[in-house]
């Protein structure tokens, strides 16, 4: 039995999500199931209606703006529905991805795990809780090499982003990069922050 099942990948930017999603997909199109792949539209990597991965494999997508619309995309025959960027989805992706797994299908999705505060994304802990399988994929760290990276970098002109910078911006002039956590930065308001609870407790941790 293949369906009732939800595979989730996750993990930080450039990890491999998107190819190991493709990877997935192509052996269902070869095993001959019906196959649905959805993306949230406001994914400012993919311009037009497919999702690609880093390494420039590409597939037909549909884009989807409100999770619930997810449903009505999906029809009766359909065997597998395949979802990209999962935690840019509204709340209400938790109970569509419910659905389609009681009924029979078999999801697998991708999404970021943390954003660029290195905080849960979207709904991505709930998705996981409700994942029949979870795999966490790393990426090499942008700054000293290591293949253990776990989170997303943002930096605006070459610094880290401020906590109070949108979650997600489009047409920014951002860019972002896999970091370990040694390596990853947090934003300047939160050492900004630590530096006064730093001034106020009177003593220190040793
Ligand atoms: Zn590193």
């Amino acid at each position: 039995m293949d369906g009732y099942s939800f595979e989730l990948i996750t993990g930080p930017m450039s990890c491999g999500k998107t190819e190991e999603l493709l990877r997935r997909i192509r052996r269902c199109i070869i095993a001959k199931k019906k196959v649905k792949v959805i993306s949230p539209d406001v994914d400012t990597r993919a311009k037009g209606d497919y999702i690609e991965s880093r390494n420039g494999l590409w597939l037909d997508a549909i884009k989807v703006k409100h999770a619930i619309q997810i449903l009505a995309h999906v029809k009766p025959d359909d065997e597998v529905v395949a979802i990209d960027e999962l935690q840019f989805f509204d709340p209400n992706i938790v109970k569509v991805v419910s659905k389609l797994m009681n009924e029979g299908k078999k999801v697998i999705g991708t999404g970021l795990e943390l954003d660029f505060k290195a905080e849960p994304f979207g709904s991505m802990p709930e998705l996981m809780c409700i994942a029949t399988k979870v795999d966490k994929l790393h990426a090499v760290c942008m700054k000293c090499g290591c293949e253990h990276a776990t989170r997303t970098q943002r930096l605006i002109d070459g610094k880290p982003a401020d906590k109070n910078s949108p979650l997600i911006m489009i047409g920014g002039d951002e860019t972002y990069e896999a970091r370990c956590i040694k390596c990853y930065e947090l934003p300047d308001s939160l050492h900004d922050k630590q530096r006064r609870n730093l001034k106020i407790l009177p003593f220190s941790f040793r």
